[in-house]
């Protein structure tokens, strides 16, 4: 597992092993704004499809969609962004650095902690939260200003006041630009599922309770973008919005907090890298609301949100698109009365994609060293990535380049292509293959030697453990596939 003092070294293990890269790097990169390479792209779509999969296929009241991310802009007023989407900002005079207010505090704490003064830090970080709640910026300055929290690139304590900034992408629709055409990246995917509503639930024919899934792209003008993929501009959001009536809300809250923790330990995330964050500061549309916070190498943050949002967004576009948005139950009630007409009560989960790569990458980079026999130093870099989301699952690589030991491994791998991605590398020594698909974090690799053509046998390979033993030919695909259901 990865830690602060390794970070670096994931970052640039990424790079090099085509994960991520900055985006636009020849042109020296875009701040906050990163490329999936061929390793990166599969690993996230195995993410993707595994929650897709989970959320839809397994769940017979939940349905997924695909929405714009252009929307008409009164989606956004009615959602509250235009007026609310914002942070508190605070800049340094002499820097010019800008600053989230929770974030320059929160890493004041983190210091504190780390120099052994635990509870000086958990005071910090709960009169903080007392002020956030009440917006009280005058408050949050002075805080700052009596612990002395300084700025990391002047090394000042010259604040300004704290201010507010959306953080909304804006942009023209059609040729013609002006406020009327004004229009928004969307900053999360579940405002395209609260406008379809009623399409989905009258064309689905769906009863309440149910889900609409969704998975795509937000945008975000994040202040302090760093900590490489956790926050970025352009990031991908997997969102399901599960509608119930009134009143049953917060045991679905209850339902859906549990089953998603469950889902990320499902993934591979070990229980004890996990934690809920109860949010002290609702938002005001919220009764309740919970993070599920993961150990990334710089602490645990927040991996995934789960709110209550009561009738709050399907009321609001009610209201601004002046069409209404109603459900008839015709269920009856405890008083045998239908319950007829009303607007549905919402619970949100939301989890970012890439926090989830970050997290999934952070947990499996492992460096191991050990002595060889003959006293040397020896060791490997490995990505023990859970083999059902790894990029490739199988490496097929014939030990030497000739006497027809390529022609069998290619064989081989076509006869997977059906099932898994396998992989065909015949350069270098094995040893060196070997490493290679380690860091890639390839489960298991097949070599194809001259036994092979005498009695069909390969030696297959562990990531993890590398233990070598003897199969058929035959058994490769079987093997394979049991690991990665
Ligand atoms: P944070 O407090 O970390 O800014 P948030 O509370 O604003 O996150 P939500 O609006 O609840 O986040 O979004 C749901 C999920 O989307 C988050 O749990 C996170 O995984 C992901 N997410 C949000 N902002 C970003 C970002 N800038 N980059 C990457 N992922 C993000």
């Amino acid at each position: 597992m990865a830690n602060e003092n390794n970070f670096s070294d994931i970052i640039s293990h990424c790079k090099e092993y085509g994960y991520l890269f900055p985006s636009s790097e020849i042109y020296d990169g875009l701040s906050a704004v990163y490329d999936y390479g061929q390793n990166g792209a599969q690993l996230k779509k195995n993410i993707r499809d595994l929650w897709w999969k989970s959320m839809t296929q397994m769940h017979e009241d939940i349905v997924g969609i695909d929405a714009a991310i252009f929307m008409h802009p009164l989606t956004w007023k009615a959602s509250g962004h235009v007026d609310n989407f914002s942070d508190p900002m605070i800049d340094n005079k002499d820097s010019k650095k800008r600053y989230r207010v929770d974030q320059l505090i929160e890493a004041h704490a983190d210091k504190l902690a780390s120099e052994g003064k635990k509870e000086e830090s958990e005071e910090l970080l709960k009169v903080m939260d007392g002020l956030i709640a009440k917006d009280d910026f005058a408050g949050l300055k002075q805080l700052i200003l009596d612990n002395n929290i300084k700025c990391s690139v002047s090394g000042t304590a010259h604040w300004t006041d704290i201010r507010q900034f959306n953080l909304m992408f804006d942009t023209q629709l059609g040729s013609v630009s002006g406020e009327a055409d004004k229009i928004y990246l969307r900053p999360e995917t579940a405002q395209g599922i609260f406008v379809d509503f009623l399409n989905v639930q009258k064309t689905g024919r769906l009863k309440i309770p149910f889900g609409i899934a969704q998975t795509g792209k937000a945008f975000r003008n994040e202040i302090v973008a760093r900590q490489f993929i956790f926050r970025m501009r352009e990031f991908e959001q997997m969102e399901m919005e599960f509608f119930v009536r009134p009143g049953t809300e917060l045991e679905w809250y209850e339902r859906w907090k549990h089953e998603r923790l469950e889902w990320h330990k499902a993934l591979g995330i070990p229980a004890e890298k996990l934690r809920f964050h109860n949010h002290t500061k609702l938002a005001h549309y919220a009764n309740a609301a919970v993070d599920i916070e993961f150990e990334f190498p710089f602490g645990f943050k927040e991996l995934e949100g789960i709110h209550s949002r009561t009738d709050y967004d399907l009321k609001q576009h009610q209201t601004y698109s002046k069409k209404k948005i109603q459900y008839f139950d015709n269920e009856s009630g405890p008083d045998g009365k239908p319950y007829g007409n009303y607007i549905p009560y919402v619970i949100e989960t939301s989890v970012g994609l890439d926090r989830l790569v970050l997290a999934i990458i952070s947990l499996s980079f492992t460096e191991e060293k050990w002595k060889r026999e003959d006293g040397s130093d020896d060791g490997r870099v490995v990505l023990k990535i859970p083999p059902k989301i790894a990029p490739y699952k199988l490496a097929v690589l014939p030990l030497v380049k000739k006497d027809g030991l390529p022609e069998i491994a290619r064989d081989l791998v076509k006869k997977c292509h059906q099932d898994f991605y396998a992989f065909y590398e015949e350069k270098d020594s094995i040893g060196k293959r070997y490493r290679r698909m380690d860091a890639i974090g390839t489960p298991f690799c097949v070599t194809v030697d001259h036994q092979t053509k005498e009695d069909q046998t390969v030696t297959i390979r562990d990531r993890d453990t590398m233990t070598q033993r003897r199969i058929h030919l035959d058994e490769v695909v079987p093997e394979v596939l049991k690991a990665i259901r």
